[in-house]
């Protein structure tokens, strides 16, 4: 490993999670930061759930430009922050602070990862309808981003559990705050996701379902059609069954890689003022395309 780059005056950037240590954002941010002639490292901290707002206090005793959250500190963050941005506010979700002076901005650039993934396939999502499976960090950062980004109608289908209610709450301000009418359904009632679907533009995938060795899919490949676009959230097969399936009928559909590239380039910029090199930085860190 070649650290010759580092010095007295480099700064921190961190992840805080648990676990922390599979992520690939030390690798992205450090190799972009080395290629811009920055200097910044980032590392990634496995703390424990209860230890949050220790780790908060350190990194700003320490003066570290900024720090990325996942599980399970995306929201359990927020009472250690003094501002937010619009996005994360409406979702209720935090996975990037940014440090000026010892003020901390938390943000989620989960939703615009995902969004400036939709263009970078094509897919422009003004007055358009989605149909969106799970209601959890990631679909919720999703959500209030495409309604922000003026998408007409979104539609989510989450199991009827002890947080069915929350999402409720949850669908009503975003419709409320935005242009975008956002409902939620049962995601048992097959009937209604197969005419949510028959009525999207888009169907996205953020649920765990099919991560990993799950091969399983929500839907079925009756309730697809060629001119529906299908993306997966997963980059973990790059391909699961529902993008298989989508591949089987014709329809055009993409993985969560360029989710996750463009939510750490959105990082990147709030840090360092400067665009990650996504390119360089797809090449490096991303190998598999679906
Ligand atoms: P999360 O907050 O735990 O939410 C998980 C969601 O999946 C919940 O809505 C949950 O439903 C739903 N779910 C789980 N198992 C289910 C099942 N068997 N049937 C139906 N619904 C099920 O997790 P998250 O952080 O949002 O992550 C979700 C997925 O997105 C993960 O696979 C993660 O790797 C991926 N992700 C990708 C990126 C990226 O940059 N590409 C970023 C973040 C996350 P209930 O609400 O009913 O409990």
């Amino acid at each position: 490993m070649d650290l010759t780059h580092v010095n007295g005056q480099t700064r921190l950037l961190a992840l805080l999670g648990h676990p922390a240590h599979h992520s690939i954002s030390p690798k992205m941010h450090t190799q972009a930061a080395r290629l811009l002639g920055l200097d910044y490292v980032y590392l990634a901290f496995d703390i424990q759930p209860d230890q949050i707002g220790q780790a908060v206090s350190s990194l700003k005793l320490m003066d570290a430009r900024g720090f990325n959250l996942t599980m399970p500190f995306k929201c359990s963050v927020i009472p250690y922050l003094d501002h937010l941005t619009k996005a994360a506010r409406l979702a209720g979700a935090v996975n990037t602070v940014i440090n000026d002076n010892g003020i901390l901005t938390g943000d989620t650039t989960d939703g615009y990862g995902y969004m400036k993934s939709l263009r970078q396939n094509n897919f422009n999502p003004v007055g358009k309808t989605m149909t969106i499976l799970g209601a959890g960090g990631a679909a919720t950062a999703i959500i209030v981003q495409a309604a922000l980004d003026r998408m007409k109608e979104i539609r989510i289908f989450k199991r009827k559990n002890n947080t069915f209610e929350d999402t409720v709450s949850f669908a009503k301000k975003v419709t409320e705050e935005t242009d975008c009418l956002v409902t939620v359904y049962d995601m048992a009632d097959k009937k209604a996701l197969s005419d949510s679907i028959a009525g999207s533009d888009l169907l996205t995938n953020a649920t765990n379902v099919g991560m990993g060795s799950d091969t399983n899919s929500l839907v079925t490949t009756d309730m697809l059609r060629k001119s529906l676009v299908v993306s997966d959230i997963i980059y973990e097969p790059p391909c699961t069954t529902l993008l298989a399936q989508a591949k089987s009928v014709g329809c055009s559909c993409f993985n969560g890689a360029d989710m996750l590239l463009y939510q750490g380039s959105a990082s990147f910029k709030a840090w360092t003022g400067k665009d990650m090199p996504v390119d360089e930085i797809r090449r490096s860190c991303f190998t598999e395309n679906i």
